[in-house]
């Protein structure tokens, strides 16, 4: 496994080696790459990064139907880029302006090679990759889309590269990725990092297309997230076979996945993709792609390893076990699937590529590796693992020692096989229990963890508004009654700055009524950088907002209104100037309901704002605070 820091040489070198070629690499176009550049920097905001998707209008017809997909179900549909750029982020849409710009442009087919699968195939990756990263909470909807969207551009890369014989044994079903690793020393998969690196994708995001073995810490959910969806996709088309890839039943594993789960992310993805394909323009038939998703999800059904049924999987590591054939035999007979390793030193390597549920290590050679082999496996497998040694060289301490290290029993090194076998069986069901229950609190665990946040959004749903994101009426309401009591109970002040933008009206008959909201949601910003943390900004309706400013006297809620009328009309976007007008009132303890009153006499106090002439700020007739 390359060392982090070498990864990027590497993925120079193998961008030397596809570039050095007669056929154009597949590439983003301009205003792709400009946008790539562009989020590099800090500075830039959406205004800027609008006026450079606008040179490309597929792009900005893609983006906002993409804002309007069921990517973002939910919201509500936006007509104009900038909402579609603030919706999808600004990073975030120059990452998809490469894969939107990349779709289709080779035309139908590259030599034999078959386009429309294969961006079915990515467009089903993308989708399965997003699906995971909602629930999983790992990255961004639109991050994962386009991660997916890309996953294997590299096989385009390589066949443009290289031509057809690029795909090798693909065909037949071979371990394609090897051997294109020992044909020209990089896999398909590498050379779509180095792809994705060289267009400025975050090293995170590359970093997760690299095969399951070369997976770093803190990488590994995210990795097995690709692996699942690569997986999940490539069994389109009948491309491959779900039981031929291990890699996908593996990386489910890891990320706790099951059959059900697995299914229901399989609906989801068949039930967004007419609305994606739409986006995207890929002329599918959407018939054939439905029989598709029928056709995997039936196969998923039958392909779930049974535990019960699967032959437990042995790994005989180090000399002595591997050199007994009546013990492989035996195991053989006694229906375990038996791995050899005859090197201890790999032992680790080995075991954590085959995953097996049982070792039989060599004790006898090397005593002291196999009892440091035995506390790497415990370590990185905790209990998914039956350890069993072999040998007679162990002395009391080394026993102890190895017990220790997590190795659950000894035998010597001439136990017969048929005693060696007695002791794997019920560690082997164990093993299976262990992982079975693992498995399940997992499930509990993910469905706990997907209902808080359902929960979460409802909860936020519920109290916020759509347009601005602002704590909406209901939110204000709960939130002033609790401030009153607080206010009555301590004895300290309640005030309240009603706004109201002038004559907005004129903005929307003006510019039209998507501007409108626009400006709306850049006064909201505004205000809400202008708001103190112990007050509530929250949207009245309409045009009109409150803020709430608990413990300050009417003087000192008049001067942070008196803040905010200045910071809008301060506004440096470049959108229709705008002014506001606001009236401060206090709660009043003589008041049987205080904050109502304080609301009106707030009204009261900018009705005569506007009368006075707009842009200004008028407090109520001070009443009498609180006792
Ligand atoms: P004044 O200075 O007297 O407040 O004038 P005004 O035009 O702001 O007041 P008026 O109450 O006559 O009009 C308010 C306008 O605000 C009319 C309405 O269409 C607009 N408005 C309210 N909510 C929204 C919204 O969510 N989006 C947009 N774009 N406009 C809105
Ligand atoms: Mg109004
Ligand atoms: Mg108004």
């Amino acid at each position: 496994m390359p060392e982090l820091q070498d990864i990027p040489a590497r993925n120079a070198r193998i961008l030397a080696t596809l570039r050095d070629s007669r056929e154009p690499l597949p590439s983003p176009n301009a205003v792709a790459l400009e946008l790539m550049r562009l989020v590099e920097r800090r500075d830039v905001g959406v205004f800027e990064v609008c006026r450079v998707a606008k040179g490309d209008p597929v792009l900005v017809g893609k983006a906002v139907r993409l804002a309007n997909s069921a990517l973002y179900a939910g919201l509500r549909p936006t007509a104009a880029l900038e909402d579609a750029v603030m919706r999808i982020g600004v990073a975030a849409l120059a990452r998809l302006a490469v894969g939107l710009s990349l779709v289709h442009t080779h035309g139908a087919r590259m030599g034999d090679f078959e386009l429309e699968p294969y961006w079915r195939r990515s467009l089903a990756r993308a989708l399965v990759l997003q699906q995971l990263a909602r629930r999983r909470h790992v990255l961004p909807v639109s991050e994962a889309f386009s991660l997916g969207l890309l996953a294997e551009i590299g096989q385009l890369g390589m066949l443009a590269a290289l031509g057809a014989q690029a795909l090798g044994q693909a065909e037949a079903g071979e371990d394609l990725l090897g051997w294109q690793r020992s044909r020209w020393g990089f896999d398909q998969s590498e050379a779509s990092a180095a792809l994705l690196h060289t267009w400025n994708f975050p090293q995170r995001l590359w970093l997760a297309l690299l095969p399951l073995a070369q997976v770093r810490d803190g990488q590994a959910e995210l990795t097995a997230m690709v692996e699942v969806a690569r997986g999940l996709a490539s069994a389109l088309d009948g491309h491959r076979r779900v039981e031929d890839l291990p890699e996908l039943w593996m990386a489910a594993l890891r990320l706790g996945l099951d059959e059900a789960l697995l299914l229901g992310v399989v609906d989801q993805v068949r039930g967004d993709f007419a609305d994606l394909a739409g986006v995207l323009d890929m002329r599918v038939s959407q018939q054939h792609a439905q029989e598709e998703f029928q056709r995997l999800r039936s196969c998923l059904g039958a392909a779930v390893p049974d535990d019960a049924a699967q032959p437990a999987c042995v790994l005989l590591a180090g000399p002595l076990p591997c050199g007994r054939a009546d013990l492989r035999d035996a195991l053989r007979d006694e229906g375990f699937n038996v791995l050899s390793e005859p090197e201890l030193g790999a032992g680790f390597e080995r075991a954590r590529s085959c995953l097996p549920e049982a070792v039989v290590l060599d004790a006898d050679h090397l005593p002291m590796e196999a009892v440091e082999l035995c506390r790497q496996l415990r370590e990185h497998e905790s209990a998914r693992l039956y350890l069993l040694l072999l040998g007679d060289s162990l002395d009391a301490d080394g026993l102890l020692q190895a017990l220790r290290a997590g190795a659950n029993d000894v035998l010597p090194s001439g136990a017969p096989a048929a005693m060696v076998a007695a002791k794997l069986h019920p560690g082997v069901r164990v093993v299976r229990m262990i992982g079975a229950l693992e498995r399940e609190r997992a499930l509990a665990h993910g469905r706990q963890r997907e209902l808080a946040a359902l929960n979460a959004r409802l909860r936020e749903a519920a109290y916020s508004d759509e347009l601005t994101g602002l704590p909406n009426r209901r939110a204000l309401d709960e939130f002033l009654a609790r401030a009153w009591e607080n206010a009555v109970a301590q004895g300290t002040s309640l005030c309240c700055v009603l706004l109201d933008l002038d004559h907005f009206k004129l903005i929307n008959d003006t510019h039209g009524h998507e501007i409108g909201d626009v400006v709306l949601r850049a006064v909201a910003r505004t205000l809400q950088r202008q708001s103190r943390s112990d007050d509530l900004l929250a949207r009245w309706g309409g045009e009109e907002l409150v803020l709430a400013c608990p413990g300050v006297s009417p003087h000192v809620a008049a001067q942070l209104a008196e803040r905010m009328r200045a910071a809008v009309q301060g506004m440096q976007e470049r959108l229709p100037a705008v002014t506001l007008s606001a009236g401060v009132a206090q709660a009043s303890s003589g008041d049987p309901d205080a904050v109502a009153g304080m609301l009106r006499a707030a009204d009261a106090a900018l009705l005569q704002a506007k009368r006075e002439g707009r842009n200004r700020i008028v407090v109520a007739g001070a009443t009498q605070a609180p006792a």
